[in-house]
């Protein structure tokens, strides 16, 4: 077994009725890997019998992990405490109800071999509701266009990782679905491939129609920690400046006519709008000052730069610094 070892990560949550059927479909596919593999299985809080299966197959399969969560957190972290367990240099990622194909497990270890930091399976058929899948595909394609990250398919759970790129992610809430948009923009390399999709068989979706309002409102946010933390006065501070001078210029045509005419009776409105927006200029601009303390007081090395390699005679630790180093890839 001289190529690296594959983790698989199974965030579920009541997925009683698909756990048994995916293990036995899961561990066909990773033993035909001739890789060495095993399987990590993150319980988010189950309510049904799921905990009592996984237990089960713990007890009959020695290359398998069950991380049980005290409750109900989110995909988000339920992956994240997968990835902190995972001890091999590859990780894949699959949902639990049997909608990815463990058969397509190759597909995208081939891809992320060819030099990729992270693989993301592509549903091209999808077989979900028609409404869940036009959604997505407009969410896929403002996600594409806003953060430059061009994919057919953000929220696919099929994933491929290089463990070590898992260390610079930092997921919570539903930022599950933004991940290569996370990584992209941080300059790891994303590819995507094609893969089955299949029904859902047992239990249902665990994502209801609000899924879109938090899918939207968390591009704000990923848009935001990506191009913004560095520098929030750059944001916050050319819409206070835009706001003030637009007032300024409003308010001292209002007191030219004052003085031009001695009444400025028909022109309060406008006054009112000037007033306005010099005072949410100077608040855009407090705020974004706020912001750069915030950010100053929270920020870390990892936040500035990933490093991908470093070559050189003299190993030591920068004064100060720590620096995760990194092997080139075979
Ligand atoms: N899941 C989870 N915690 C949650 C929501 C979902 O662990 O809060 C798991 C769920 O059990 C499944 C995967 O995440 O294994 C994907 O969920 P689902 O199939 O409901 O999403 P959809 O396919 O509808 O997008
Ligand atoms: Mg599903």
């Amino acid at each position: 077994m001289d190529r690296a070892g594959v983790s698989c990560v199974i965030p579920l949550w009541n997925e009683e009725g698909s756990l048994p059927h995916l293990h036995a479909a899961l561990v066909a596919a990773l033993k035909g890997l001739n890789r060495d593999y095993e399987v990590v299985y993150v319980d988010d809080g189950s309510t049904d019998g799921s905990r009592k299966v996984l237990e089960a197959l713990y007890d009959q399969d020695a290359t398998t992990q069950v991380i049980s969560l005290r409750g109900h957190y989110g995909k988000s972290a339920a992956l994240m405490a997968g990835f902190r367990h995972a001890r091999f240099p590859i990780v894949v990622t699959l949902d639990a109800d049997l909608q990815d194909e463990p058969q397509e497990i190759p597909k995208l270890l081939e891809t992320l071999e060819q030099g990729f930091d992270m693989v993301t399976g592509w549903k091209r058929v999808r077989h979900d509701p028609w409404l869940k899948v036009v959604s997505s595909r407009l969410f896929n394609w403002v996600t594409s266009l806003f953060t430059g990250i061009r994919l057919h398919d953000y929220n696919s759970g099929f994933k491929a990782y290089r463990r070590e790129v898992l260390a610079e992610l930092d997921i919570y809430g539903e930022l599950h679905r933004f991940i290569p948009a996370l990584l992209g923009l941080r300059h790891f390399t994303v590819a995507e491939v094609p893969v089955q999709h299949n029904p859902r068989q047992f239990g249902r979706t665990k994502f209801g129609p609000e899924r879109f309002i938090n899918g939207f409102l968390d591009l704000l946010t990923v848009m935001f920690l990506s191009n913004y933390l560095k520098t929030p006065l750059h944001l916050f501070g050319r819409i206070g400046l835009l706001f003030f001078t637009t007032g300024f210029l409003i308010n001292s045509y209002i007191t030219y006519l004052k003085a031009l005419t001695g009444t400025i009776q028909f022109h309060y409105p406008l006054l009112v709008l000037g007033t306005l927006l010099l005072i949410m200029g100077v608040q855009f601009v407090c705020t974004g000052l706020l912001g750069e303390l915030i950010s100053k007081a929270n920020r870390r090395d990892a936040d500035r730069f990933v490093i991908r390699a470093h070559l050189t005679r003299h190993p030591h630790e920068p004064g100060g610094f720590t620096i995760k180093r990194r092997q080139p890839p075979e």
